[in-house]
């Protein structure tokens, strides 16, 4: 008897175990509780409609990271009309700041269809596994968690793309090229230019810890070289990568629209996983709707 009761005591304290870490390393949050949904029929902007069911501030803090989702979808400036819907799941704590989406949708007129997108592994994805952001092929960066700005989004003077990633990622040129430049300055913090054979395209990295030791002005770098780590100096409020690829008249241009693209899916082991989220949170959604 006392040893079923140890036996089962145990059995039931790995069950709890690997589900937290299943929860944990799934979703990117614990599900100790559901997240909170909010459902607001757009007018105006995205941040003035969840402003009116939130209160300012919150509308303010959450439609910040709604606006990451979004943005590969709509045109924020044009494409928000009248009468659309947003549906967010989050969770959140004290500081705004940690603001964390589960699931969003947004069913768009303009675009005639509903949008999705589910966290999962601390990435986002559509109802099929696709991931939301599209990668470049030529990529200054491999591993980060998210763009939290590409250029010039939602009236936003931002001239390049930011990529949110901890401090010390290695940072790699995206095509050959000849390094142009080495400098810090207050706004920028540590930063590099690289002047690439790619149609005489520059590459410009903001805001890193260092550049890689050795690295000298003229020197010749292979694409796929790690030439920098991302860091967090200068004008800039947490770790991250500001990129901004520039044609050979250095007009800023959008990498995503620009250079090659590809999706990423979730991969085989982690389908069925997946779909077990992914029904957790529409049916969380939906649950609302009757
Ligand atoms: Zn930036």
């Amino acid at each position: 008897m006392k040893s079923a009761v140890l036996k089962y005591g145990l059995f039931a304290l790995i069950f709890l175990y690997s589900t937290t870490l299943l929860a944990q390393n799934s979703a990117g949050n614990d599900t100790g509780t559901h997240p909170k949904r909010v459902k607001v029929t757009i007018a105006g902007s995205i941040t003035a409609s969840l402003n009116r069911v939130l209160g300012q501030g919150n509308g303010d803090a959450l439609s910040a990271h709604a606006g990451r989702l979004t943005m590969w979808w709509l045109d924020l400036k044009k494409d928000v009309l009248k009468g659309d819907t947003l549906e967010i799941l989050y969770k959140n704590a004290e500081l705004p700041a940690i603001y964390q989406i589960h699931a969003l949708r947004y069913t768009s007129q303009k675009k005639e269809r509903t949008f999705s997108a589910f966290l999962y592994n601390g990435h986002f994805y559509d109802e099929n596994g696709r991931e939301l952001e599209p990668r470049l092929t030529h990529a200054p960066i491999k591993s980060y968690f998210q763009v939290t700005e590409r250029m010039n989004i939602a009236g936003r003077n931002h001239h390049g793309v930011d990529f949110k990633a901890d401090e010390g990622t290695a940072l790699f040129a995206p095509y050959d090229g000849i390094v142009e430049r080495i400098w810090t300055a207050p706004a920028n913090g540590n930063s590099l230019k690289i002047k690439l054979d790619h149609q005489n395209q520059k590459a410009y990295y903001l805001h890193l810890s260092k550049v890689e030791p050795g690295l000298k002005v003229g020197m010749r770098v292979k694409a796929g070289q790690k030439v920098a780590e991302v860091g967090n100096t200068g004008r800039s409020t947490a770790a991250h990568l500001h990129y901004e690829l520039h044609d050979k008249n250095e007009k800023i241009i959008d990498p995503y629209l620009n250079d090659e693209i590809y999706y990423q899916t979730i991969p085989a082991a982690y389908v069925e996983s997946f779909t077990e989220w992914r029904n957790y949170y529409l049916s969380l959604l939906n649950a609302g709707n009757n």
